[in-house]
This record gives structure tokens, sequence and C-alpha cells, in this order.
């Protein structure tokens, strides 16, 4: 129990479970998770506000709904391999933490990882690995995985990323423009890696996935 119990409640009520997700364990997750320890402490207040909110570097911690859309559409069960690009405040990633067997996330900002980690350890959870660079070559080593969630807006779906899924993995990418992107969740059905299923979650807005098969900086 902690001061912002209430409001994280409410959080999860009026924004995400009324938008229509479902999923329990989702909902369960983020009624748990201490949203405001992942943003500064001067805007702890506004942590479980229905809007996104700076985290320095000109980088943000996105809308509560969108986590959970993106996260959703995972279909995380438990026993799942995941990859994270973009780790950000770290708060996605808590997400997958308790919703996954192992996370594995990718940011390219070395003072986003190091503070995300400090919270993610203060919150013990272990079954996360951090690193920084870019994200947009994946994690070669550690694939295949179930799922993987790119947090950043990309120009197109990065086909390394692609190449990183399980038969059967889903794939969440925000593509499109600068300006605003669809959610498009992608699922492999083959060894073939164009061998894919694709349905657009819908319109949002992201800062840039920056690297090699993203936006050049
Ligand atoms: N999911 C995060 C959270 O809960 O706070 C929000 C992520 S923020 C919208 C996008 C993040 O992607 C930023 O921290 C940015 O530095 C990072 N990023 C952009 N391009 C990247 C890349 N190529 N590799 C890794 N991280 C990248």
């Amino acid at each position: 129990m902690d001061r912002y119990q209430k409001p994280r409640l409410r959080m999860v009520d009026s924004q995400i479970r009324s938008r229509g997700v479902k999923d329990p364990r989702v909902l369960k997750a983020m009624e748990m998770i201490p949203r405001h320890l992942f943003v500064d402490n001067g805007l702890a207040d506004q942590a479980y506000n229905d809007n996104p909110l700076p985290i320095g570097g000109g980088q943000t911690i996105s809308q509560p709904y969108i986590v959970a859309l993106m996260t959703e559409a995972m279909e995380l069960k438990g026993r799942e391999k995941v990859l994270e690009i973009g780790t950000g405040s770290g708060y996605q990633t808590a997400i997958l933490a308790e919703l996954a067997d192992q996370v594995f996330s990718i940011e390219r900002m070395a003072t986003l990882a190091a503070s995300a980690r400090k919270v993610l350890d203060s919150l013990n959870y272990y079954n996360v690995a951090i690193r920084v660079g870019d994200g947009t070559y994946g994690w070669k080593e550690e694939s295949p995985f179930d799922a993987v969630i790119v947090t950043a807006g990309a120009p197109h779906v990065p086909k390394i990323l692609v190449e990183q899924l399980n038969i059967g993995g889903r794939l969440i990418c925000p593509v499109g423009g600068r300006i605003s992107q669809d959610l498009i969740k992608l699922v492999r059905q083959s060894e073939a890696v164009d061998d894919v299923k694709m349905t657009d979650l819908g319109g949002c807005r992201f800062v840039d996935l920056i690297g090699e098969h993203g936006w050049k900086n």
C-alpha cells in the first residue's frame, strides 16, 4: 500500500479497462506497479494521468493506456522470453518483468538505462537484463524471442527484429512518420521472415526510434 494506490486503481479503471483492455494479468500488473517511481519526484503527482510525461533527454514515459494496449497485444502467459527496444524509464520493462519469464531491454541513452536499472533493482526485478546500444539490431545472442516490443516510432518494422522472433512470436511496433504512427502487431507465421500476419491496432505518437534500422539521428 502506498499513497498513490487510489489514483493507480482509478487509472486502470478509467483509462484502461474502460477503453477495452481485458487481459486480467495486464490489469493486475498495472494496478500494482508504482508508476510514480519511474518519473522525477516533481512529476510523481502526475504519474497516473492520462498522458505521457518527460523523463529527460527529450524522451517520454508512454501514456498508461498505450502501455496496456501494447502489452496486451504481446499475449504473455508467464513463460516467455521477451525483448524490449527503448527501456526509457523502465516502467514498461517492469510490467514485462511481471508478466514474462525473462526480459531483455535495450536503451540507446546510458543515463536512462542507468536510472531504469536502479528503480527496477529497488523493486526486485531480477529477471531483467538491460543493455545500452542501438536496439534496432535486436539482441541476436539471446534470440529467438517469444515477443518483441518497440517503444519508439519506426519508419518501418526492422526486418532483423522479425528474424529474432520465434514462429508464432508477436512483435509490436509503432510504424509511420516522425509525427504520428500506427501501432502494428505482427505475428511470425513460419521460417520465412516475410511470412507474417499484420494487424493495425490504431494511431499513436511516439518519439523516434533512432538507429541503423530506424531513423537516422
Ligand atoms: N517504454 C518506455 C517507458 O515506459 O518509459 C518509454 C520509452 S520512450 C517513448 C522511447 C525510448 O526509446 C527512449 O528512451 C529512447 O531513448 C529509446 N530509443 C530510441 N531509439 C532507440 C534505439 N535504436 N535503441 C534503443 N533505444 C532507443
